[in-house]
């Protein structure tokens, strides 16, 4: 069965959450970052000993607003350029502690629930490419907690993956 986006725009409009202690918000690939005015991003995970210190380097960057400047009307005005994190929406790969890969699907999405609840078992995966690469930046945790930052839009500040609730 394949994903039949409904185009409500539900998936641009809330992209601000509360996960694990800290605010985040619509995770960027580096090269990704310059689809957004520089006032609209910041940092978001970071991999080395402290922030800042040598070594310490930028993963991944966030989208500080809660609706995407780029929607109109329902519609992505970048689509075609679109980030990594909205082309793989609503599914996701998830690596578990002995690295299998895990299919998410996020359930706030209607078209979504649609498509579980009539699929037969078999769901074509629109994007797989896009969501490795999400995927590559999740495997960091995996491999050493400690050594991941993630950037605290509430506090502006980097916290230890490690230190997280
Ligand atoms: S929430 Fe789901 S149905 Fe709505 S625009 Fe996003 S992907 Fe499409
Ligand atoms: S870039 Fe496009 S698909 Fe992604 S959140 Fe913005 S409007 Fe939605």
């Amino acid at each position: 069965m394949s994903f039949n986006c409904r185009q409500c725009g539900l998936c641009c409009r809330e992209l601000l959450q509360k996960d694990m202690g800290i605010r985040r918000g619509l995770t960027l690939l580096p090269e990704e970052a310059k689809l957004f005015h520089e006032t609209q991003v910041k940092p978001y995970l970071g991999y080395g000993k402290r922030p800042y210190e040598k070594g310490f380097k930028i993963h991944a960057y966030q989208l500080t607003l809660p609706s995407c400047p780029h929607l109109t009307d329902n519609k992505c005005t970048i689509y075609e350029k679109r980030p990594a994190t909205c082309r793989q929406f609503p599914f996701s790969l998830d690596p578990d502690k002995e690295q299998v890969i895990l299919l998410g699907v996020d359930m706030n999405c209607p078209a979504a629930v649609e498509l579980v609840n009539n699929s037969s078992g078999l769901i074509d995966f629109p994007d797989r490419d896009s969501a490795m690469r999400i995927y590559e930046l999740k495997k960091l945790v995996t491999v050493n907690p400690r050594r991941v930052w993630l950037y605290d839009l509430d506090s502006d500040k980097w916290v230890c993956y490690d230190k997280l609730g």
